[in-house]
């Protein structure tokens, strides 16, 4: 098996005034090729914190993160961007697109980032999505279920190895939930490592392994 994501011992502090938040308090996670992923919790216990630190978003206050390999954690932001770059797709609870650029441009311009332009790909993925026709809409003219498509577009446009997801579902239909579990299925299918935190009975379901995070903390 290959391991796609390991982080050891992750924690993250916010701190307000006087006020110390410890979001993450000692998170271990290891993420293999093909694997699907859910994590579950209450608002407020951590997920996106965490997510964020896998993608390297962000920088855990202690601990360490690897993805195909590669140390992300705690390296300079160019370091950090590279990574992700080359290997992590993510789509994130406030959405990805830039607003001025197309559905096909934000997915051209991901893919130039890590250097796999690719016409092909982006055709065959907003096929997949059903997102054909809204090709050169801006995302001001998607509804809510197009929009997290077409972020799931995007994130998935340079092939990442592992492909992070914050609460992918929680602004789309039923059928648009369905679409995007079948889509996630079939990326863990083809070898991509996915990870999503989700609220979704329906979303866990489908995936092999539930992770549950209560303050900062993996539940066992
Ligand atoms: P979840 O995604 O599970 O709802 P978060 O990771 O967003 O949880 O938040 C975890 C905890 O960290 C919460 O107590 C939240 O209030 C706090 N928190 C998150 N982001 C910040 C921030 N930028 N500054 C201060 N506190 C934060
Ligand atoms: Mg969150």
């Amino acid at each position: 098996m290959t391991l796609v994501l390991a982080a050891s011992g992750l924690y993250k502090f916010y701190h307000s005034g006087d006020e110390e938040t410890a979001a993450l308090r000692g998170v271990d996670l290891s993420l293999e090729a093909g694997s699907f992923t859910a994590l579950m919790g209450p608002s407020g216990s951590g997920k996106s914190t965490l997510l964020a630190c896998l993608a390297g978003l962000d920088d855990p206050d202690g601990g360490s993160v690897s993805v195909c390999g590669d140390i992300i954690s705690r390296r300079p932001e160019p370091h950090r961007a590279r990574l992700r770059a080359r290997s992590i797709g993510m789509l994130m609870q406030n959405g990805n697109l830039l607003e001025h650029l197309s559905v096909t441009d934000n997915m051209r311009l991901q893919q130039l980032i890590a250097g796999k332009d690719s016409e092909k790909t982006r055709i065959d993925l907003l096929e997949r999505l059903g997102l054909g026709h809204r090709a050169h809409a801006l995302p001001s003219q998607l509804s809510g279920g197009e929009s997290a498509r077409a972020g799931l577009a995007v994130a998935l446009s340079p092939a990442p190895a592992l492909l992070i997801c914050d609460e992918p579902t929680a602004e789309v239909d039923a059928d648009a939930e369905q679409d995007i579990i079948g889509l996630l299925l079939q990326q863990s299918e083809r070898g991509v490592a996915v990870l999503v935190a989700t609220h979704s009975d329906l979303l866990a379901k489908a995936t092999g392994t539930v992770i549950r995070l209560d303050d900062g903390k993996i539940m066992p």
